[in-house]
């Protein structure tokens, strides 16, 4: 199996599992211990979690705290819900559905439209009462960076905060200046079930899951030291491989256009992550490519609407039709794609696609 799926989730890294199982210990190890609890088995486990709360918020700006989550999902709720009730929360047209269905459920969305190469309009005007701009760094099914640090500055003239969802960005590409950043530990090859929110010092949020008052009361609910410290090493890992990580990247996504140079490319050729090819071939029968090709893992569309049938609301954004959106595949590959296994499977994808 040849796995080219690395923005619906990555592998996690050797050293993010061997951090991990130190904290999964059975009753004969000291590495089972409530983080919350007084006791030294308690204060050890504590520790391990703040010195991956430190790890993780080297992915982030200075000047804030990073408050340790179930997941981005949750993050992006927290930030979302907790940040205020009235007012109007702006979001490109393209964000993941935990932003646009959070501010949907509160009604209080406002969409900035997207070109066809799905850069967020900078001349799109901001509603007077926006309390909260919503902006992805790198969009998860066509790969586009968008100008984080324009739409930080427009927010601040709206008097607006600004949250960033770093999720697909993070360790990748320069920390981005925001009031809130929203992280996902299984997308830079550490554990699913942990993300974080980052805040910056001064913002206030209300919680949305109340008990114990964990996390400095944002977030109550007892931690999983495994899970936080797979999350540390996988942030300090690829901080440590950014440029290492970034070359072999954009190695590989050479090869692959130049591979599917008679597919176009959806979203911008330039401003994008090269890790993901988001590619069509008008005419292409996905689902019967996806049957064909069962050795490679690869999406259509994005792995979160993939199987509800409907055609991505990201494509739309951009101007395709759902014929075209359709035919449309994602290739996502990263740090431990071999050249290799990429140009077998590409090839097998073309051939299969020829023959249809
Ligand atoms: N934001 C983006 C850009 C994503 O790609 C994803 C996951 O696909 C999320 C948010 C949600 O992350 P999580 O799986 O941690 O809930």
């Amino acid at each position: 199996m040849t796995y080219l799926d690395y923005q619906a989730t990555t592998p996690l890294a050797p050293e993010a599992r061997a951090a991990m199982l130190e904290w999964l210990g059975g009753p004969d190890s000291a590495g089972f211990g409530n983080p919350h609890s007084a006791h030294r088995m308690g204060r050890a486990a504590a520790a391990a979690i703040e010195l991956a709360r430190e790890r993780v918020a080297m992915l982030c700006p200075s000047g804030g705290r990073v408050v340790f989550t179930g997941s981005a999902t949750e993050a992006i709720n927290l930030a979302i819900r907790g940040s205020g009730t009235g007012g109007t929360v702006a979001a490109s047209a393209i964000e993941h559905a935990a932003v646009l269905d959070t501010a949907q459920a509160l009604g209080t969305l406002h969409s900035i439209p997207v070109s066809n190469e799905g850069l967020a309009d900078l001349t799109s005007p901001l509603p007077s009462d926006t309390r909260l701009v919503c902006m992805m760094q790198v969009n998860n099914e066509i790969g586009v960076v968008q100008d984080s640090a324009a739409w930080q500055a427009r927010a601040r003239e709206a008097g607006a905060l600004f949250l960033s969802d770093a999720v697909q960005a993070a360790g990748k590409l320069a920390v981005v200046d925001a009031d809130l950043i929203a992280l996902s530990a299984h997308k830079l090859h550490g554990p699913k079930g942990i993300g974080a929110l980052w805040v910056r010092d001064g913002v206030q949020l209300d919680p949305q899951i109340t008990g114990g008052g964990q996390e400095q009361g944002l977030r109550s609910g007892t931690l999983s030291p495994a899970l936080c410290a797979g999350f540390g090493v996988a942030a300090q890992l690829a901080l440590e491989r950014q440029a290492e990580d970034t070359a072999h990247v954009a190695a590989l996504s050479a090869r692959a256009r130049s591979l599917f140079a008679g597919w176009t490319i959806n979203g911008s050729a330039t401003h994008r992550w090269p890790g993901n090819l988001n590619l069509r071939l008008d005419g292409l029968d996905v689902a019967r490519l996806m049957s064909e090709c069962r050795h490679v893992a690869f999406s259509a569309g994005s792995a979160c609407a993939s199987g509800s049938g409907r055609p991505s609301h990201v494509l739309r954004a951009i101007g395709l039709t759902d014929a075209q959106a359709k035919s449309s595949i994602r290739l996502g590959f990263g740090r431990y794609t071999t050249m290799e296994s990429l140009e077998a499977a590409a090839k097998t994808l073309i051939n299969a696609a020829l023959q249809q």
